[in-house]
C-alpha cells in the first residue's frame, strides 16, 4: 500500500525480520502477560508480538497508521492516542505483589526517536506498575542510559535511569534496517523494573540535585550547587565538595541528596 512516511512523527519502519526477531524475543514476557507496544506504525514487530502475546495493546498516534492496522489485526486493541498521555497504571493489572509477583505490563517499541526523554521519564515514574520495557533508541541515549561513572558518557540519563529501573544494553542496530533511514544508528535496551518500586529517596529531589550538578558539569560540586545549598540552608558535605558529578555514582548521589534535604536514612 502507498503509505509516505512522517518525519515529524519519527516514522523510520523496521524492515529486518531478524532485529525484529531479536527484539521481540527480548520482551521475555509469559505468554499471558499484557504487552504494550508504543509506535506501531505499520506493524513491523506488532504480527509476531501478537502471535506470542495475544494480551497486546498498541498505542499509535497517526490516524493513517491506525487505519492499517485495524485493517491487518482486525481483533487487535489499537488505541489511537499520544503515548505521552497514557495511564500506565492502567495496565498493570493485578498489583498485588509487584515488583515481587507477577503483575506489571511488558512495554515494547521502536521509539519516535523526538520524544525518547518524555517517554522513558514517563516509564520511570510509572515503575510500579510496569515489569520490563525492551526499546529501540538512538545508539547515543542507549549509551548514554547505561553509561558508568567517569565516562564521557554518564550524566542526568544514566543516573536518573540507573536509579530508578535496571537498564540494560542488548545489541546496536544499523540504519540500514530501516525504510527511510534515519540518520543515526540505533540500539535496543532493556529496563527492568523488578527491583525498583520503592526507592530510599525523594524522585523530585533526586532530579533537581542530578540536573542542577550536571548543569555545571565541568565545576566542582561546591560551586555547582551553591544555590541550592544556599537555598536549603546547608552546606555541601566535605565528601563531595570538590568533586565533579562525572565521578559520583548514582548511590552516591541518593547520598548526597538525602543529606542536602536532611532526609533520614
Ligand atoms: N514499530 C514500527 C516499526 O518498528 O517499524 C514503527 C516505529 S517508528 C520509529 C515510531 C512510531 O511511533 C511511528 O509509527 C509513529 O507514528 C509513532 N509515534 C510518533 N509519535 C507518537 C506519539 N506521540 N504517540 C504514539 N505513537 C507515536
Amino acid at each position: 500500500m502507498s503509505f509516505r512516511p512522517k518525519k515529524r512523527l519519527g516514522q523510520h519502519f523496521l524492515i529486518d525480520q531478524n532485529v525484529i526477531r531479536k527484539i521481540v524475543d527480548a520482551v521475555a514476557a509469559p505468554p499471558q502477560a499484557r504487552v504494550v507496544e508504543i509506535g506501531p506504525g505499520m506493524g513491523a514487530l506488532t504480527g509476531l508480538l501478537l502471535e506470542r502475546h495475544p494480551n497486546l495493546t498498541v498505542v499509535e498516534v497517526d490516524e493513517e497508521a491506525v487505519a492499517h492496522l485495524r485493517e491487518q489485526f482486525p481483533d487487535l486493541d489499537i488505541r489511537h492516542e499520544d503515548v505521552l498521555g497514557v495511564d500506565w497504571s492502567a495496565f498493570s493489572g493485578d498489583h498485588k505483589g509487584h515488583p515481587y509477583g507477577d503483575s506489571g505490563a511488558y512495554v515494547v517499541g521502536n521509539l519516535p526517536y523526538y520524544i525518547t526523554s518524555p517517554i522513558l521519564f514517563g516509564l520511570l515514574d510509572a515503575r510500579r506498575h510496569i515489569r520490563r520495557a525492551v526499546l529501540m533508541t538512538q545508539k547515543e541515549v542507549a549509551q548514554r542510559i547505561v553509561a558508568e561513572p567517569g565516562s564521557k558518557a554518564y550524566g542526568i540519563l544514566s543516573v536518573q535511569t540507573q536509579l530508578l529501573a535496571r537498564p540494560r544494553m542488548l545489541f546496536s542496530v544499523s540504519r540500514h534496517v530501516f525504510r527511510p533511514k534515519p540518520d543515526v544508528e540505533s540500539a535496543v535496551i532493556s529496563l527492568d523494573f523488578d527491583m525498583t518500586g520503592e526507592v530510599s529517596f525523594d524522585v523530585t529531589q533526586m532530579r533537581r540535585v542530578v540536573r542542577t550538578a550536571f548543569g555545571q558539569r565541568r565545576k566542582m560540586l561546591r560551586k555547582s550547587l551553591s544555590g541550592l545549598c544556599a537555598e536549603l540552608h546547608t552546606s555541601i558535605p566535605d565528601e563531595f565538595a570538590t568533586r565533579r558529578p562525572e565521578a559520583l555514582s548514582p548511590e552516591e548521589f541518593v547520598k548526597l541528596t538525602n543529606t542536602l534535604f536532611k532526609v533520614d536514612l
